[in-house]
């Protein structure tokens, strides 16, 4: 192609013009500012923002001139929230399906949930949940489509760390026909079939390839399960990439030999003892309990609650790493995903965990578990600017978290004065690049 010089010329003077505009502070006026990885709250902070990071916090930041004045002297302001255990993709619900997701996998296309995954996020930002683990069963790599999405910036949503297709042994979580398990025709996107250490390899590397960040595998979802060899493959296939590895556990056993492996985190508690805690203490292990509350009633037994909350307050006092996760994947009439979420404080309550502490396993470990606490989560100068603001002080009364009236996420005011303003999140095309996949 042929270009004159001086339409050259015309073209670097325009995009030095562009270089040259400086980016626009904002400056967020906190009456109240916590610190959730030291516990402590302190009073009339400043947070200047630029080009969605954080430049400044603390007590005596002057406001630049033109700065845009975001005034929270009337609330307390606190990094995002984190879900460790979601699947956005998958919404199970009373009707048609009597709450049974099996079904839902058969009525539910992957680009009908990939919908539904964007507005869960929604649900789930406004709720004040700035980052996602989504744990898999979302059909096929919706969760990608999601996080991609969110990444090149034509939806609003939470950082999202996701696992694609949970990889097990044939059949997953599931006891399928033979039509279905030989022919993959229906429900198939739920699980990668992975029994032998070929298929096992290969499926680590298709998850990888499609778009997921971190590794989720069945540990014991069948009787036969993977061996400590087995999951072993696994963690040294993902590390290759550097990728971490999540177990879903639902034995003692079969708990105790993603242990032995040396996974990063354990999804649900029914496999958690008292020994088992002592190892992943031990061991570093991140523990993601899914610990539904009695109150969302029909989602567990009361039988099943108590232990729930037994193994949560063993787990906190034998210093289990704790993360705050939900698996809340099903329709509660009347709340969004968001408040279906932030139900889960009550096991946490109920297990007598002081608020510092389940704030800390909803913030600091939700950080560590997603591994982003580098580059997002504690409010921190050079960090991505995520924050939200609620009244009160969550360090006394977490259910302070209920009403969340503010969220930022990456710089840009997604909710002010309890009300979801996400226009500027909306854009027609990939304006954070088209490259992130
Ligand atoms: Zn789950």
């Amino acid at each position: 192609m042929k270009l004159h010089l001086s339409v050259l010329f015309t073209l670097l003077v325009a995009a030095t013009a562009v270089t040259a505009q400086a980016p626009r502070t904002t400056a967020i006026r906190a009456g109240r500012l916590v610190d959730p990885a030291a516990g402590t709250i302190s009073a009339n902070r400043v947070i200047l923002v630029q080009d969605g990071k954080i430049t400044a916090v603390g007590a005596d930041i002057a406001i630049p001139q033109g700065a845009e004045v975001i005034d929270l002297s009337k609330l307390t302001v606190l990094p995002g929230l984190v879900d460790a255990h979601n699947h956005l993709a998958l919404t199970y619900k009373e009707v048609p399906e009597h709450n049974v997701y099996y079904l839902t996998y058969v009525l539910d296309s992957t680009p009908l949930r990939a919908i539904q995954a964007v507005s869960n996020g929604i649900q789930m930002l406004s709720a004040g949940f700035t980052i996602v683990r989504d744990m898999g069963n979302n059909g096929n790599y919706a969760d990608t489509a999601l996080r991609v999405g969110i990444e090149q910036g034509w939806i609003p949503g939470p950082t999202i760390i996701n696992s694609g297709i949970i990889i097990g042994a044939m059949g997953g979580q599931f006891s399928p026909t033979p039509e279905m398990a030989k022919d993959h025709n229906i429900v198939y996107p739920e699980y990668l079939d992975a029994d032998t250490p070929d298929e096992i390899v290969k499926a680590v590397r298709q998850n990888m390839l499609f778009g997921a960040k971190v590794i989720k595998i069945c540990a014991d979802c069948k009787p036969w399960g993977y061996s400590v060899d087995d999951i072993k493959l696994v963690v040294h296939e993902a590390a290759k990439a550097g990728f971490k590895v999540e177990a879903h556990c639902q034995t003692t056993a079969g708990a105790r030999r993603a242990i032995d492996a040396g996974v990063w985190s354990i999804a649900h508690d029914s496999g958690m003892t008292e020994e088992n805690h002592r190892l992943m203490a031990q061991k570093g292990i991140f523990r993601a309990g899914t610990e539904t509350p009695i109150s969302l009633t029909g989602h567990t037994t009361k039988a099943r609650y108590e232990r729930t909350v037994t193994m949560l307050k063993n787990a906190h006092d034998l210093e289990v790493p704790l993360t705050f996760s939900t698996d809340a994947d099903y329709w509660v009439e009347g709340r969004t995903r968001g408040e279906v979420a932030i139900e889960f404080i009550e096991t946490w309550k109920a297990a007598g965990i002081p608020a510092p502490d389940i704030l800390r396993a909803m913030t600091t470990n939700g950080y560590k578990v997603s591994e982003t606490e580098k580059v997002r989560g504690p409010i921190t100068v050079g960090l991505a600017a995520d924050l939200i603001a609620v009244e009160g002080n969550p360090l006394q009364t977490i259910d302070a978290l209920r009403r969340v009236t503010f969220v930022m996420k990456d710089g840009i005011v997604f909710k002010r004065d309890g009300v979801v303003t996400p226009e500027k999140f909306f854009n027609p095309g990939p304006v954070k690049g088209w490259r992130i996949r």
